[in-house]
C-alpha cells in the first residue's frame, strides 16, 4: 500500500472533474478522497503503487471534455489503515494560489436532446445545464467552485435533482447548477414597471414585445442579447441607432434558412 497526494490544477472546477477522479478511484480500487481547494482539486489516494500510477496518469488522460490539466503535482504521505473507502470531501477554501474559474459553456448535444423531448421533466427548460455544459463564469461568486459560491446557492435541489447530483453514474452527477422546472429558477420578464414570473408567461410577454416592434434584452450567459424583429425596418433602426451601429451586420435569428 502506498498513500500519495495529488494537486491537480489547471481549469477543473466546475467541468466534472471530482466526479471524474471519484470514477477512476473507484474503478482502480483505490481509498481516500477528492476535494476542491482554492489551489486546484486535492486527491488523497491510497493503493497499490500501480494503481496510484494508474490514476495519476489516466486524472490527466482521461480527463472530461471541459477540463484543462495544467499540471499534477504528487508528493507521498504516510498510509493510513483508516481509508476504507473513496468519498468526495466538502471543499476547503484556504488561503494562497487562487485556481481557475471555469468558463461559461454552450449547451451540450445531450442537454439538447433532453430539452426538445416532450417526455423529459426538463422539456423546455430555460436553464438546463449538467456537468458538461452550462454557466460557471456568469454565476460564480467565489473560490472553490461550490453551489454555495454561485448563484444556485438561494435554489435547494427538489428530491429528484438530488438523486442525480448523488449519483456516479448519472450526467449531473456533482454538477453545481443542477436543477430543474420544480425547484430552478424561473423566467420572468419586466417592461420597467411591471414584472411578469413564469416561464411561458415570460416567454409570451417577449414574443408580444418582438411582434409589435419592441427590443428585448435576454439575459443569458456572460451578458445580454438585444432582440428585434428583423423584418421591422423602424425596430431595426432604433437598434441600430442605440447601439452606434449604423451599418455593420447584426446576427440573424431564424426558424430555418
Ligand atoms: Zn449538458
Ligand atoms: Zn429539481
Amino acid at each position: 500500500m502506498t498513500r500519495r497526494q495529488l494537486l491537480v490544477t489547471g481549469v477543473v472546477q466546475g467541468v466534472g472533474f471530482r466526479p471524474h477522479v471519484y470514477r477512476l478511484a473507484h474503478e482502480l480500487a483505490l481509498t481516500g478522497s477528492v476535494t476542491n481547494t482554492a489551489a486546484g482539486v486535492v486527491v488523497d489516494a491510497q493503493g497499490p503503487p500501480a494503481a496510484l500510477a494508474e490514476l495519476v496518469r489516466r486524472i490527466a488522460a482521461d480527463a472530461p471534455p471541459l477540463a484543462f490539466v495544467r499540471e499534477v503535482r504528487t508528493q507521498d504521505v504516510p498510509e493510513d489503515p483508516a481509508l476504507t473507502a473513496f468519498t468526495i470531501a466538502a471543499s476547503t477554501s484556504d488561503a494562497g494560489p487562487r485556481t481557475t474559474v471555469p468558463p461559461d459553456c454552450a449547451v451540450c448535444a445531450a442537454c439538447l436532446r433532453e430539452l426538445f423531448d416532450p417526455a423529459d421533466r426538463r422539456h423546455r427548460h430555460p436553464f438546463i445545464t449538467c456537468t458538461d455544459c452550462g454557466p460557471r463564469f456568469t454565476i460564480v461568486t467565489g473560490l472553490p467552485y461550490d453551489r454555495p459560491s454561485t448563484s444556485m446557492a438561494g435554489f435547494a435541489m427538489c428530491a429528484d435533482c438530488e438523486r442525480e447530483y448523488l449519483d456516479p453514474a448519472d450526467r449531473r452527477f456533482h454538477a453545481q447548477p443542477v436543477a430543474c422546472p420544480v425547484c430552478g429558477p424561473r423566467l420572468w420578464a419586466t417592461d420597467g414597471s411591471t414584472r411578469t414570473d413564469g416561464d411561458e408567461a415570460a416567454l409570451a410577454v417577449a414574443q408580444q414585445v418582438l411582434a409589435t416592434g419592441g427590443t428585448v434584452a435576454v439575459k443569458g450567459l456572460g451578458g445580454f442579447h438585444l432582440a428585434v424583429r428583423a423584418d421591422d425596418e423602424a425596430a431595426v433602426a432604433r437598434l441600430r441607432a442605440r447601439k452606434h451601429r449604423p451599418d455593420r451586420p447584426f446576427a440573424l435569428m431564424a426558424a430555418s434558412l
